[in-house]
């Protein structure tokens, strides 16, 4: 590491291991294929880039296959409605995700495909600085610089950065530069990630399995696993508020979709109040409310929220002041923290019994 040379070494050796040891992942062309001259297919690997933001592999694994079942190519998915790909993309989290996935797919499929090099994929909606890069090199072999989490690790302990994150971003950065070849780019940083993701985790590096091993300079300290530092973060506000489930007489309980600006933008869930340190009650009509004792706890980015869920059964003729009725109810098109108010309901069971009439 500590000169090109050794960078070379490094990068062969790097390269060398994942001709072996590469995951198998259901939107990746493997080093075999891909001496052959197979080229992965732009909206697989863009798919899989925008679910893996802030996501593991495994959770995504079957949003990715049901997303390509039902819509196998970017044609399919610009002309889906917005409603249905947000629902099949509740419990993923990150909702503005699924809203830019939208934008961008009708941009693509309006430009007749993908751009080919990193700066027409970021400006694109939903492309950053990441994807960008890793769409250009794993799709196009273009010698660009991936540098996620997983990177960031290895190239903090590669070179024994003890400077803690995210101050040090840039410089991890630029040092992941110096090690991106020129020869097979693309595989060179899809064995970054595995490498990160496989071996130099982040509690327990495996560096004796470790094909960098002889050019880490963490490894030969032995502060491997303190690496990389990271700043604390200050503790995330507690924040409060009230949701409504109202469940008509037929069974169907109402919903409203989310503006599609903002937490959860564009999602159904149930009406509510603000969420603040202090809410207010908000029903979204006049009924019997009851409050059901205990709360819901989610955690988002910035916030830990707590709502207190209230529940009314109402006539037929009940005019909501904003949403609607929904006789189609399907839990699992809810975003998780609508679905876990709905399971608080549930597991109360204040709504059991035949539904109809
Ligand atoms: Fe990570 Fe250990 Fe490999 Fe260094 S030798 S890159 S710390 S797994």
């Amino acid at each position: 590491m500590r000169d090109g040379v050794n960078a070379q070494r490094a990068t062969d050796a790097l390269l060398r291991w994942y001709d072996r040891a590469a995951r198998v992942l259901p939107w990746r062309v493997g080093p075999a294929e891909r001496a052959q001259g197979v080229r992965p297919d732009p909206y697989r690997v863009w798919l899989s880039e925008v679910m893996l933001q802030q996501t593991t592999v495994a959770a995504v694994k079957a949003y990715f296959h049901r997303f390509t079942t039902r819509w196998p190519d970017v044609q399919a998915l610009a002309t889906a409605p917005d409603a249905e790909v947000m629902a099949e993309w509740a419990g993923l989290g990150y909702y503005a995700r699924a809203r830019n996935l939208l934008a961008c797919a009708r941009v693509v499929a309006g430009n007749g495909g993908f751009p080919t090099d990193r700066a027409g994929l970021r400006a694109l909606p939903g492309i950053g600085a990441y994807t960008s890069a890793a769409i250009a090199a794993i799709v196009w072999d273009r010698p660009e610089t991936v540098v996620d989490g997983n990177v960031e690790r290895v190239v903090a302990r590669l070179f024994a950065v003890t400077a803690p994150l995210p101050g040090a971003k840039r410089h991890l950065a630029a040092l992941a530069e110096t090690l991106t070849p020129q020869h097979r780019p693309g595989d060179f940083a899809q064995a970054m990630m595995d490498l990160g993701a496989t071996v130099c985790t982040p509690r327990n590096p495996r560096c004796a399995e470790c094909p960098l091993a002889g050019f880490c300079r963490a490894h030969d300290a032995g502060i491997a696993a303190s690496l990389p530092a990271k700043t604390p973060k200050a503790p995330k506000p507690t924040r409060r508020g009230y949701a409504y489930v109202a469940l008509r007489a037929d069974g169907a309980p109402l919903l409203e979709t989310r503006p599609p600006r903002g937490l959860l933008g564009g999602m159904r869930g149930w009406p509510g109040s603000d969420w603040t340190e202090e809410p207010a009650p908000a029903p979204p009509l006049a009924a019997d409310w009851r409050h059901l004792p205990g709360v819901v706890r989610h955690t988002f980015t910035h916030f830990h929220l707590e709502l207190t869920v209230a529940v009314a059964q109402v006539g037929h003729g009940t005019a909501p002041h904003s949403g609607a009725f929904d006789p189609d109810f399907d839990p699992d098109a809810l975003p998780t923290v609508m679905r876990k108010v709905w399971d608080h309901v549930a597991t109360r069971d204040l709504f059991a019994g035949p539904k109809g009439g």
